[in-house]
């Protein structure tokens, strides 16, 4: 299972990440999330949420002996991993990065996007 994102209806409410911030952690807190909006503000104004794409060769853990389908479970992430990210789609915040652990199965942040920039 990948979120497919269409920036095209993303509004920029920040509703997907503050609903995974609370799922995960119990906090409204747009830096503690798997899911950030980057904003162009440079010709289109779009919104582009960014979150990790669910790669079958996973570049991020290129080096560690990590069992692939065990990290994909794991929202909370070193930070090294966001680094080898090649897509930097990782949020970093403090000492930690955050990684889209799919909410186990039922993906919060697409429940709560009325536009539908966001589905499976
Ligand atoms: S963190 Fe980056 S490299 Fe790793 S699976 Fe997600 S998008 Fe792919
Ligand atoms: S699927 Fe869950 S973990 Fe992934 S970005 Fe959405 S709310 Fe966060």
């Amino acid at each position: 299972m990948k979120i497919k994102v269409d920036k095209k209806k993303c509004s920029g409410c920040h509703l997907c990440e503050m609903v995974c911030s609370l799922f995960h952690l119990g906090v409204l807190n747009t830096e503690k999330t798997a899911i950030r909006i980057q904003k162009d503000d440079l010709n289109t104004s779009l919104n582009a949420p960014v979150l990790c794409y669910q790669c079958k060769e996973m570049k991020c853990l290129e080096g560690e002996e990590a069992v692939e389908g065990l990290e994909k479970k794991v929202f909370i992430w070193p930070i090294i991993r966001a680094e080898r990210c090649p897509f930097n789609a990782l949020t970093v915040f403090g000492e930690n990065a955050y990684h889209c652990d799919l909410c186990g199965g039922s993906p919060r942040c697409i429940k709560v996007c009325t536009p539908k920039a966001l589905r499976i």
